[in-house]
């Protein structure tokens, strides 16, 4: 299944208005990779994202994730599916610890059984005890474990991108939409991210990553997309992007 990619998508199209925000976009995510998708201000990139994560409905265009079409299920369902997003803005509750907010993740997956659940108190328990020991794995592995039982709102910048990861993380995804993991974060903790993005790419997980900090980009990813007003202007190796001609114009003409 490594042959044909874990995200295919073509022809997708979004207006806002009169703004055509994404114009006949495709994007492909191999299983395993770590796949860039870069462009000026106002490309389309988060657009792109709420498309493929069904957020926002296409106006046209298809989506085939693990070889099935996607765009009629709703966002929740999506997550289940495998295909995962974060945001830009860290939506993390600033008022639970750390770890609740692993926990609560897990739980808006198994929403739908909730009144099987509420007749269940065992299995509330079974489910609770799980998520907490998933959950304190998974704040290991972002370099979180020591906060579990902090505020989430005493995380700095990118400690809260580090969460946000976990949170993903916590529904068992295939792949994870990351955007801009590195905007907003101290630049320690930018190596830091990306080395635990790297550790987890090894581990099996695929990533397609919005990012402007190009350094990132370059060192992360094995193929980079690039958005320019809605359209796709090229995709290649990060090499093979630095150096292309209409790139660089649409970045110097912003
Ligand atoms: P940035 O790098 O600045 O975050 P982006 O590449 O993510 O930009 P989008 O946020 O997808 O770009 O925006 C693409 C275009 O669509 C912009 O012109 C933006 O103003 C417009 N747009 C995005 N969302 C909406 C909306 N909900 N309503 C109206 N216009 C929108």
């Amino acid at each position: 299944s490594s042959q044909f990619p874990l995200l295919a998508a073509s022809g997708l199209c979004k207006s806002f208005g009169g703004i055509k925000a994404v114009q006949d976009a495709e994007i492909q995510v191999p299983a395993s990779s770590i796949t860039g998708l870069i462009g000026p201000n106002g490309a389309g990139k988060t657009t792109l994202f709420n498309l493929l994560s069904n957020f926002i409905r296409p106006d046209k265009g298809r989506v085939i994730f693990d070889g099935e079409p996607i765009q009629h299920l709703q966002p929740h369902q999506i997550a289940q599916q495998g295909l995962v997003r974060t945001f830009q803005v860290a939506r993390a509750l600033s008022r639970l610890s750390v770890l609740e907010n692993l926990m609560l993740a897990a739980q808006k997956q198994t929403g739908e059984n909730f009144w099987q659940v509420q007749l269940q108190p065992h299995v509330v328990a079974k489910e609770e005890k799980q998520h907490r020991e998933q959950a304190m794995l998974i704040l290991e592995s972002v370099g979180l474990a020591h906060k579990a039982y902090d505020y989430a709102g005493g995380l700095s910048g990118g400690q809260r991108k580090l969460l946000e990861i976990g949170r993903a993380l916590m529904t068992n995804p295939k792949l994870i939409l990351l955007d801009e993991p590195a905007a907003g974060v101290n630049p320690r903790l930018i190596d830091e991210i990306c080395d635990r993005i790297v550790n987890w790419n090894k581990a099996g997980m695929t990533f397609l990553i919005i990012e402007h900090n190009m350094d990132v980009i370059m060192s992360l990813c094995d193929r980079v997309w690039v958005l320019a007003e809605g359209k796709n202007l090229a995709n290649g190796t990060p090499e093979e992007i630095q150096c292309n001609a209409k790139v660089l114009e649409a970045y110097l003409g912003q």
